[in-house]
C-alpha cells in the first residue's frame, strides 16, 4: 500500500485548498485506516470555509471534513469485528464516527458521550499524528475509540455518505427533543439536515411536519421527504403572518418540537414563538461561536418552553440510521440528497458551488468529493 495519502489542505477562509501528500500513519492495534469513497460538504464545513465560524487554522493548514463513508483499508491488529460484533475485514464498506469522547470528564463519566466537551480536538496540522484528521483526503484514520459499522450492500455510497453527520445528527436531535407519535414538528431550513429531519420525524410518528426555507427547490425536496406543509419565508415576509400560518396548521396550538437547521440565529425567536406551550426548541444549526440573538426570556418562562442544544450524537445512532435507510429506501428519494459530485482536486469549485447563503436559487443539496 502507498505510504502517502492525498489530502486537500485548508489554510483559512478566502484561501484556496491546496492538494498535498500526507503520510499514512502506522495503524495502532485498535485503529482502522479507511479508504474514503465519499466526503460530503456539510453545512458546518461551509461555516469554516466562509469564515463565520471562527477557528484558528494551524500553521501547515488543516484537513477537515467529517461527513463521509469508505472502505476498510487496514485493520489494527486487535480489531476483528465492527462495533456490533460482526466480523470485519479489509475491503468492507463502513460508516463510522468522526469524534472521540475522552472518557475522562464529567459528561463521559455520566455516560453522556455526545456531551463530552473534548470529543473534537482543536484543528491540528497534517504534520501531527495521525496526520489524516478529516474527510477531505483519500484516507481517514479512525482512531482507537472510534466506532465503525458495516454497511448493507443494498445502500449505495451516495446514500450512506450523509449517515455519520447529517442523518445521525437529526435522528439523535429529534430523539433527545422527545418527538413522539402524533407530534407536530417544525423544521426551519430545508438544506441537507432539514430534509432528512422531515423524513426522520415522519418515521418517528409525527402527524404534521412543517418545513420553512426561502428557496423553492429545497421546499419541493422537503415535501418529497415527507413534509406535510412548506412555507417560503420570502413569500410570507411578515413574521407575524408566518406564526399565524403555523398555528393554523396545528389547530391553534403550535408545534411540539421546532428545530433550527438554518444555521443563522435570526430564525430562533420565530421558531420558539411557533412552539406550543410546554414544547421544545431544538438548536443544532447555529454552530458559529460569537453569533448572538436577542431573545425575550419571558416567552420561555410563560410558555414553559425548553431549548435543547445538540452537537453530534451517541454512536448507537449510526446502526439505527442505516436500518432507517433500509426500511425507507423506497418511501423517500434518498438518491436525491447527494446532488453533485466532484473529484477531490476540484474541492475549491465544489465549495464555491455549495455556497447557498445570499442566493435565491440553489440546486445543490449536498456535494460530495470522490477521492
Ligand atoms: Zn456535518
Ligand atoms: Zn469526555
Amino acid at each position: 500500500m502507498a505510504s502517502m495519502a492525498t489530502a486537500a489542505v485548508f489554510f483559512g477562509p478566502g484561501k484556496p485548498f491546496e492538494m498535498a501528500q500526507v503520510p499514512i500513519p502506522e495503524v495502532e492495534p485498535e485503529g482502522v485506516l479507511i479508504r474514503v469513497t465519499r466526503a460530503n460538504i456539510c453545512g458546518s464545513d461551509l461555516h469554516f470555509w466562509r469564515g463565520d465560524a471562527p477557528i484558528k487554522v494551524p500553521e501547515g493548514g488543516w484537513i477537515f471534513g467529517h461527513e463521509m463513508t469508505g472502505t476498510v483499508a487496514r485493520l489494527g491488529s486487535q480489531v476483528k469485528t465492527d462495533s456490533l460484533g460482526r466480523p470485519l475485514k479489509e475491503g468492507d464498506r463502513v460508516a463510522y464516527t468522526y469524534f472521540y469522547p475522552c472518557g475522562r470528564c464529567h459528561a463521559c463519566l455520566h455516560k453522556e458521550p455526545a456531551a463530552c466537551p473534548n470529543k473534537i480536538e482543536r484543528p491540528v496540522g497534517p504534520a501531527v499524528f495521525p496526520h489524516l484528521h478529516g474527510a477531505f483526503a483519500d484516507h481517514y484514520y479512525l482512531r482507537p475509540g472510534g466506532q465503525v459499522f458495516k454497511v448493507p450492500d443494498a445502500l449505495s455510497d451516495d446514500v450512506v455518505a450523509p449517515v455519520n453527520c447529517a442523518l445521525a445528527q437529526v435522528l439523535y436531535g429529534l430523539w433527545v427533543a422527545g418527538v413522539r407519535m402524533g407530534d407536530r414538528v417544525l423544521i426551519q431550513g430545508a438544506g441537507g439536515l432539514g430534509v432528512q429531519a422531515a423524513a426522520v420525524a415522519k418515521d418517528m410518528g409525527a402527524s404534521t411536519v412543517i418545513v420553512t426555507d426561502q428557496i423553492p427547490g429545497r421546499l419541493e425536496l422537503a415535501r418529497a421527504f415527507g413534509a406535510d406543509h412548506t412555507l417560503n419565508v420570502k413569500e410570507v415576509p411578515e413574521r407575524r403572518d408566518r406564526v399565524k400560518q403555523v398555528r393554523q396548521w396545528t389547530e391553534g396550538v403550535g408545534v411540539d418540537v421546532a428545530c433550527d437547521f438554518v444555521g443563522f440565529p435570526a430564525v430562533i425567536p420565530e421558531g420558539i414563538e411557533m412552539t406550543r406551550s410546554g414544547g421544545t426548541y431544538l438548536e443544532i444549526g447555529t454552530i458559529s461561536r460569537g453569533a448572538k440573538l436577542e431573545l425575550e426570556p419571558s416567552l420561555l418562562v410563560w410558555g414553559s418552553k425548553k431549548i435543547q442544544g445538540v452537537i453530534q450524537y451517541d454512536p448507537w445512532v449510526i446502526p439505527r440510521a442505516l436500518d432507517f435507510l433500509m426500511r425507507t429506501r423506497t418511501r423517500f428519494p434518498w438518491d436525491r440528497i447527494l446532488s453533485h459530485k466532484y473529484p477531490l482536486a476540484q474541492i475549491n469549485e465544489a465549495f464555491a458551488a455549495s455556497e447557498w447563503h445570499g442566493k435565491d436559487t440553489h440546486t445543490i443539496t449536498r456535494a460530495a468529493l470522490t477521492p
